[in-house]
């Protein structure tokens, strides 16, 4: 656990490859079938899991709604056991809130902080000396 934020991303990557290897294995097996028309289906429905899976890597924090899609058509490919263990890592994967949205886990100091302008309205940062708008020098720094 000491190592939990050494890394930049901890992604779901376990959940990924095995749901990408599943839907590729997928895609062959509906190939393969294609000589009957359910073929057509199970390469779409592993296609979809495969689409997925780029989002679960994309969006780690959504990883709950892309686990559903993945088990759905995992289910719906004609049980893709591989896509649908993917799945289940997927949906029990813990997104490390730090590397998602560092921003609203920094102290309050450190967050970005912005002033009003009492002239004129203009939004600026917390450490503008003049509004850039009209010029008021800030009281704080007279
Ligand atoms: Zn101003």
């Amino acid at each position: 656990m000491e190592n939990r934020y050494v890394e930049e991303y901890d992604k779901p990557t376990a959940a990924y490859y095995l749901t990408l290897i599943g839907g590729v294995l997928g895609i062959i097996a509906g190939v393969v079938l294609l000589f009957f028309l359910i073929g057509i289906w199970v390469i779409i429905a592993n296609v979809m899991v495969i689409v997925y899976a780029q989002k679960l890597m994309e969006e780690p924090m959504e990883h709950s709604k892309w686990a559903n899609y993945i088990i759905i058509f995992s289910v719906l490919s004609g049980l893709n056991l591989l896509a649908l263990i993917g799945g289940v890592l997927a949906s029990v994967y813990n997104p490390p809130s730090r590397s998602i949205s560092p921003q609203l886990h920094l102290p309050k100091s450190q967050q970005p902080q912005t002033r009003i302008c009492a002239q004129c309205g203009t939004i600026t940062v917390e450490d503008a000396y003049f509004c850039p708008s009209c010029g008021k020098r800030y009281p704080d720094y007279v």
